[in-house]
């Protein structure tokens, strides 16, 4: 019997800072061993023993004896290793990157991949982490997502973000940009037709518009704000011509749009598209890092031809692949229908893969972070179904909760049972049976409990069976009758 509570004691000792813990190692054995019941007294002034002698080891000794014993136990503990991100050419304390969502509606799972690693990457390296919402097309805006992504974000990021940028309210720095591509020569407004324009393009041909000289490009700039009306001008940045992606070709910067936009009202008509706008601000507000989806390959290519136009150094890009699930509606448009006609109760509906949602069904951001990190910064795109993505996500959160969490009872339905010859004692418990700093509880108790009615039809006749860290009792048919104390000693 000695080596069978050895290798317990030893597994607990190893696992829990060199000294096991009496309850613990009783509980092993006796999962092993149930015929042991019969004398738990007995076997617990063994397992004490056995403990006292295996605190005096040194731990390497302890865990020598260990892998002697039952070097199973060992494997056991040594945890797949964490998974570490990491940014290139990143400086501690210097680096700066940002969360760029489109006001359609909350955030997602998807968004919370990406944002998560963004966090998780600033907080690595002690940096700067930007919200910045991208609101300048006025037609694909849920005002709403104003005030829940700010919300979402930092509830996800646990307040690691430490300043949000509305493109709207900016409208200036991007005009001014504009602007001075036009003076430079390096962009002109464009009032060709579409399909004429696209024919040129396809040819390597330039159309009229971007031959003429300085002071009529200037002129035309001035009337995309008072002139012309919606598509008969866009602003165009001169590209190659001959580049072998025609979509590289003078791509448009900027555009005229009349929609009511729903935060800046009728204020503005000229807006920029979002490869101006995302270079003027990563210029603008210093970012060193990129994160986001891979689909923005292509537009990296365009804004590091306006960076380029500037002079400007770019920020290090970096992507990651699109995470499919499967058999979830991610869509926020379809979503939206779904809240009018009365499907789903709204955004924080727990049937629904948004952030609101989810944190209401008590997910923990830290769950995320680490489902994140797992998945990694990787351009593969993966399929994932809701059943795939839910048992991981659980297994994080209850990572993340068990450790957290203090321990409290919960008797569901519970039933009044007396134990005859209890005695009266107090008993303390740990908050946390591995963070013993936090404190305890305590209760007085005596003969009579409150049990869980599924637990009490449970209880078996004639045996022996543990009210943990209290005492042990057997049930004798409607009676209970008390057999040995439980109680940890402080
Ligand atoms: N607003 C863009 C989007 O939601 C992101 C732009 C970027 O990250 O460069 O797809």
């Amino acid at each position: 019997m000695k080596p069978l509570i050895e290798k317990h004691v030893l597994k607990n000792a190893v696992d829990f800072g060199g000294k096991a813990n009496p309850n613990a190692v009783l509980g092993k054995v006796l999962a092993e061993h149930p015929e042991l019941k019969r004398d738990v007294p007995k076997l617990r002034a063994e397992i004490e023993a056995v403990i006292r002698e295996a605190a005096r080891l040194p731990p390497d000794e302890q865990r020598k004896r260990l892998q002697h014993l039952a070097p199973e136990l060992l494997e056991q503990k040594e945890k797949p290793q964490e998974k570490e991100l990491s940014l290139p050419g990143a400086v501690q304390g210097k680096v700066v990157m940002r969360f760029a969502p489109s006001p359609s509606g909350p955030l997602h799972l998807g968004h919370a991949y990406v944002l998560a690693l963004n966090a998780e990457l600033c907080r690595k390296y002690n940096g700067k982490l930007l919200l910045r919402i991208e609101d300048t097309n006025p037609e694909n805006i849920y005002p709403k997502a104003y005030a829940m992504i700010p919300e979402d974000a930092q509830w996800l990021t646990r307040g690691a973000v430490s300043e949000v940028i509305v493109q709207s309210d900016r409208l200036g720095h991007y005009y001014g940009a504009a602007e001075k591509l036009v003076q430079l020569g390096k962009a002109y407004v464009c009032t060709c037709e579409q399909d004429t324009f696209k024919k040129l393009l396809t040819e390597s041909r330039p159309c009229p518009c971007r031959e003429l000289d300085a002071g009529q490009q200037h002129t035309r700039f001035d009337k995309l704000f008072s002139g012309y009306r919606p598509g008969e001008a866009v602003l165009r940045l001169k590209t190659d011509l001959s580049h072998r992606n025609p979509a590289m070709r003078d791509f448009a910067l900027m555009r005229i749009n009349d929609h009511l936009h729903p935060r800046q009202k009728k204020k503005h008509r000229v807006w920029p598209l979002m490869n101006l706008a995302v270079a003027v601000d990563d210029h603008l507000l210093g970012v060193t890092h990129t994160l986001r989806a891979k689909d923005h390959i292509d537009n990296e290519k365009r804004q590091r031809w306006i960076f380029d136009c500037f002079g400007w150094e770019m920020p290090v890009a970096l992507y990651v692949g699109r995470i499919n699930f499967t058999d979830m509606e991610l869509s926020t448009t379809r979503t939206k229908e779904l809240i009018l006609k009365k499907k789903y109760k709204g955004w924080d509906d727990i049937r629904l893969p948004f952030l609101p949602a989810l944190r209401r069904r008590g997910y923990t951001p830290d769950a995320f972070v680490k489902y994140a990190v797992d998945v990694g910064i990787t351009e593969t795109d993966k399929k994932v179904s809701r059943q795939e993505f839910f048992k991981a996500i659980n297994h994080f959160n209850k990572e993340v909760v068990d450790s957290q969490a203090n321990r409290y009872f919960f008797a569901a339905s519970p039933k009044k049972i007396t134990i005859k010859g209890a005695p009266e004692q107090r008993v303390k418990l740990h908050l946390h049976p591995d963070f013993h700093a936090r404190g305890h509880r305590g209760f007085s108790t005596h003969e009579r409990f409150l049990i869980a009615a599924k637990d009490l039809a449970a209880l078996e006749e004639r045996k022996l069976h543990r009210l943990m860290d209290c005492l042990n009792v057997e049930r004798r048919g409607k009676a209970f009758v008390y057999v040995s104390r439980e109680v940890e000693r402080f």
